[in-house]
């Protein structure tokens, strides 16, 4: 491994430690899960866990049709994915908004707007990266997501995480982070440390529709990105 990139996992180790309930076994070695990614070719995917599609465009389908939760009902169409299959970097959000659920497309409102520019801030454009959502429908109103539909619709993202195998998971946002690590734990007792979903490095942040609420969140969320960044330049 190059030896920028062992500098930067120096500098991570220190942050890999947890504070909060979370499951022990999310504790992650970044350079064995960097290293072992390396070597995994992008079209076999290393684990596939349950019976689903083994090619994204049939899983997308799937999806479009599913009724498994009563979320089917008051959705105007399925929010799969934006961004490329051939993603290093994956960004997974809560739920679909209003203006995704109209478009179908994740993170095409002002929050995302501003994840545009955040992308971009770190040195990619939204079309190097893979951006999709722990539900695959909006919740009405935009409430936070039922433990039912979450615990319905996360197989789907499973698969797209072992499908696209990205180096580092961006999770945007608390119900995000605590879905895919299947925690109770707070942002503030998660944020600066580094988890593993799957053996891939996870990296919690704020959500840009908290970033809009919060400003001042803005520095702290920076400093995730820049994690998220150097992860990613890592392994070239
Ligand atoms: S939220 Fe997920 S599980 Fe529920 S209907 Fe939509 S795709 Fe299916």
């Amino acid at each position: 491994m190059a030896r920028e990139a062992r500098t930067i996992l120096e500098r991570s180790r220190g942050r890999l430690k947890f504070s909060e309930p979370v499951a022990a076994a999310a504790i992650i070695d970044v350079e064995a899960a960097l290293e072992s990614r390396a070597d995994l070719p992008r079209d076999i995917p290393r684990e596939l866990p349950r019976e689903l599609p083994r090619e994204l465009g049939a899983l997308q389908a799937l999806v479009a049709a599913c009724e498994k939760c009563g979320l089917c009902k008051t959705r105007t169409q399925t929010v799969f994915s934006d961004g490329t299959p051939l993603a290093k970097l994956m960004f997974v959000g809560e739920a679909p908004g209003r203006d995704e659920d109209l478009r179908g497309v994740p993170f095409v409102g002002r929050a995302g707007q501003l994840l545009d520019k955040m992308i971009v801030a770190m040195g990619m454009t939204r079309a190097e990266v893979y951006i999709c959502n722990v539900l695959k429908c909006r919740p009405p109103d935009n409430r936070p997501p039922a433990p039912e539909e979450v615990a319905q619709c996360r197989p789907y993202l499973e698969q797209q995480v072992a499908l696209v195998r990205p180096v580092v998971i961006c999770a945007l946002g608390l119900s995000a982070v605590q879905a895919l690590l299947e925690t109770k734990a707070t942002m503030a007792s998660m944020r600066g440390n580094t988890y593993s979903f799957r053996g891939i490095p996870l990296i919690p942040t704020y959500h840009p529709a908290a970033l809009l609420r919060n400003p001042g969140w803005k520095r702290e969320s920076w400093i995730d990105l820049q994690r998220v960044r150097d992860l990613v330049r890592s392994v070239g």
